[in-house]
């Protein structure tokens, strides 16, 4: 990424990471802030500008390190080295107050956050896992910051515990060659290429998600699938077989061996709706009010019948091709 503008809290530049940044983009213009969470100049910006947004980078240090408890893949939510994303995706659950915080934000304080990671996995008497990437997109950060190997190889201090993270992106070439220890379960997001066309703009294409998938899986990284968001557009069962076709196909026998699902329904809000007419007025038009019932604060979500024979036709179109009990849990 190359931004166009750059946001920055003075005191990054008190952090190594802060100072590399400075010097990799030392053509652009930095505009010192006060506060990442409150830049009023980007708040008072009309929801047309989501794109032109998007092209901006924030820096700051991270002051919020609450974890939140969770009873998926980890044990743990822990808000880590960024937030928001370069990407488009219509549905993306980062998406809050119209556009204020749409934009990818980087925080330089990885050692106090490392460092938090480590102290909390080592008093606990079980192996925890960690979600490093619920705020964010880790791989696409990488590609700034290289923080991945600087944590997968910083976390190896700590006696025990796992990492985990989900992507839509495949540049992983700089995590195959470390020596992770089995420590870190990388997870891949994966839509039939028609929704990611048209609803996840400026992400991987699925081929490159599945070549992905394959080569963490040689370099011994456990490996999971998410299908997130299942979007039931019309003809949502002909392109979700079409998904798990090319899956069949295109996963090395070693990942369909070892490999687990999860399977979140989408969800979406007024927000998203009143965000994505303004700024992306051609686009596919995720709401549909057929299908869609409303779940409180402007929220909606497939209706429960449909929701029912999504699951059911999932589950039974998955079982058929890798066998029984790959599904996680849906969501
Ligand atoms: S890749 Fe993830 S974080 Fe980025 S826009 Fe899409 S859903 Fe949001």
């Amino acid at each position: 990424m190359r931004p166009d503008k750059i946001y920055f809290e003075p005191e990054v530049l008190d952090y190594d990471l802060g100072h590399q940044l400075k010097e990799q983009f030392h053509d652009i213009e930095w505009k010192p802030i006060e506060n990442h969470n409150n830049i009023e100049e980007l708040r008072k910006k009309e929801n047309s500008e989501f794109a032109s947004m998007k092209q901006l980078l924030i820096i700051g240090i991270r002051k919020t390190h609450k974890y939140s408890e969770n009873h998926k893949v980890s044990d743990y939510l822990v808000p880590y080295t960024s937030s928001g994303c370069t990407a488009m995706c219509l549905y993306c659950y980062l998406v809050c107050n119209y556009n204020k915080c749409s934009y990818l934000r980087l925080f330089v304080n990885r050692e106090q956050m490392m460092d938090r990671l480590i102290r909390t996995s080592n008093k606990s008497d079980r192996e925890l896992t960690f979600e490093i990437g619920s705020n964010s997109d880790l791989v696409l950060e990488n590609t700034i910051t290289g923080n991945l190997p600087w944590t997968i190889e910083n976390f190896l201090q700590s006696k025990k515990g796992k990492l985990t993270f989900p992507t839509k992106f495949n540049m992983v070439e700089p995590l195959l060659p470390l020596s992770h220890q089995g420590r870190v379960i990388f997870r891949m997001s994966v839509n039939p290429q028609q929704i990611i066309s048209s609803a996840e703009v400026g992400t991987a294409s699925l081929k490159h998600r599945i070549e992905a998938i394959n080569k963490m899986v040689e370099a011994d990284y456990k490996v999971g699938i998410l299908i997130a968001p299942v979007i039931m557009l019309e003809d949502w069962k002909a392109l979700y077989t079409e998904l798990l076709d090319q899956l069949m196909e295109g996963l090395s026998e070693k990942m369909k061996k070892q490999m687990f699902i999860e399977i979140i329904f989408m969800t979406y809000s007024f927000v998203h709706r009143k965000i994505n007419s303004e700024a992306f007025p051609e686009a596919i038009d995720l709401y549909d009010q057929d299908r869609m019932t409303g779940r409180g604060m402007g929220k909606y979500c497939y209706r429960p019948e449909l929701r029912a024979e999504g699951e059911a036709w999932l589950l039974g179109e998955i079982e058929r091709r890798f066998g029984k009990g790959k599904i996680l849990y849906f969501s």
